[in-house]
């Protein structure tokens, strides 16, 4: 399909392939697999604050259903097109099989660049948006979430506009939400702690001590933010973060809470909290460190800088940071790679325990949340880790084949359709 045609598809296709091809997965599975199960186009008019009507384009696509509601976040970005959506939506099919939820993936997004609209604008878009979807979604059909760019309060504001049409109050149709209509305790910073949880596994793995550890993570948006601030409080020294601006170094290490408080609440930009010397995005990458997180957008690491990365670890919290190139080349320098879809699993496993409370209607402890969550993404990480010895393959082609090989057998067991 040619509108599918783009280079984060071409990335997610060229994955799959591989892994498909090493686990001889059967042929006729592969090609529907290839393509999302179902894909929706919408227009999305919005009255501008000005009076002006605006059209902007959304999608929501979902890759596959076949072991549950689909699931995934929806993203705003003036970068969003149908082939993005579609790879993330691919994506999010493996990132939950492999966590064992029973869910399939999907993806939504908006082509729209969010911080330049006004919040009654981004209530008006969002809403209409929800509408034009309405009828993928729903508590059994397809759950959307957070992405780049939207929150808590979108997530509300899905919540109310659906369970509008319905006439009664649907919790469970989103997750992400906030806590006072149905949301999670946890749910804010789970990417980011699931990120820490594995990367501590991989540090003992390679027999290195979290208290020696340097940290650079590229984003400070949700998942950067809470990765950099957790390791931190686990008492690895992180040196470097950076937002689309840049980033700032500091080999003496940041003091993430105070930076927090002052690029969150304060609204300083990173260069003007002065706490370390000005970077670019691509210096970062380079940085000399334990730990790399890239948690910004996809294929930051490529063929043309893989060879300069100085890492010990990559723990991917962005989807789809590293290109099949960049793979080849870390791989021959020892780097170890979390991969995304494991990575990055917390987010999404934690949204699971917010349908599973919104539709037991039955609320659990934050503490409960932390260990649930760090059961089920250490166990994640040690079957890959034992998957990739076993057959010899990469920690990503480990999960991926993980993953697919759990939504091959739902797809064989329920047979083709008629
Ligand atoms: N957007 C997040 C992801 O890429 C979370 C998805 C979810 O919670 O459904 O994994």
């Amino acid at each position: 399909m040619k509108e599918l045609d783009t280079h984060t598809y071409r990335l997610a296709v060229a994955q799959f392939d591989q892994a498909a091809e090493t686990m001889q997965l059967d042929r006729n599975l592969r090609e529907r697999l290839k393509l999302p199960q179902r894909s929706l186009v919408v227009s999305v008019p919005v009255r501008m604050d000005d009076g002006r009507v605006e059209v902007f384009t959304g999608y929501r696509v979902q890759h596959d259903s076949s072991r549950g509601p689909s699931k995934g976040g929806i993203r705003y970005h003036p970068d969003v097109n149908l082939g993005e959506v579609a790879a993330l939506a691919m994506w999010m099919t493996w990132k939950c099989a492999l966590a064992g939820l029973p869910y399939g993936g999907a993806k939504g997004g908006v082509t729209v660049a969010p911080k330049q609209l006004s919040r009654a604008e981004l209530q008006r878009l969002t809403r209409r948006y929800a509408a034009e979807i309405f009828p993928l979604i729903g508590p059994d059909q397809d759950v959307p979430a957070p992405d780049v760019g939207t929150d808590a309060q979108t997530m509300a504001w899905i919540m109310d506009t659906y369970s509008q049409q319905v006439g009664y109050a649907v919790p469970g149709v989103v997750t992400g939400k906030p806590v006072s209509i149905g949301g999670s305790l946890g749910r804010e910073e789970a990417t980011g702690r699931g990120v820490v949880y594995v990367t501590l596994e991989a540090l003992r793995q390679l027999n290195l001590s979290v208290q020696d550890a340097t940290v650079a993570v590229q984003g400070f948006g949700n998942v950067g933010s809470h990765t950099a601030l957790i390791m931190q409080q686990q008492g690895a020294r992180v040196i470097a973060v950076s937002d689309v601006t840049g980033g700032i170094y500091n080999p003496r290490g940041l003091d993430v809470r105070d930076l927090l408080d002052r690029y969150k609440t304060r609204g300083q930009s990173l260069r003007d909290t002065k706490m370390g010397d000005w970077l670019s995005n691509e210096e970062l990458l380079q940085l000399d460190c334990t730990v790399l997180v890239p948690a910004a957008l996809s294929e930051q690491i490529t063929g043309k800088n893989a060879a300069s990365l100085r890492c010990r670890i990559l723990a991917e919290g962005a989807n789809g940071p590293t290109t099949l190139e960049a793979d080849r080349i870390l791989e021959d320098k020892g780097v170890f790679i979390i991969p995304d879809i494991l990575a990055n699993s917390g987010g999404v496993i934690v949204s699971y325990f917010e349908w599973v409370q919104d539709l037991q209607r039955f609320f659990w402890s934050e503490t409960d949340i932390r260990n649930r969550l760090q059961e089920i993404i250490t166990s994640a990480f040690h079957r890959t880790k034992q998957f990739a010895t076993e057959r010899c393959v990469s920690m990503r082609m480990a999960a991926l084949m993980s993953g697919i090989d759990k939504v091959a057998q739902a797809h064989l067991q329920r047979g083709l359709y008629p």
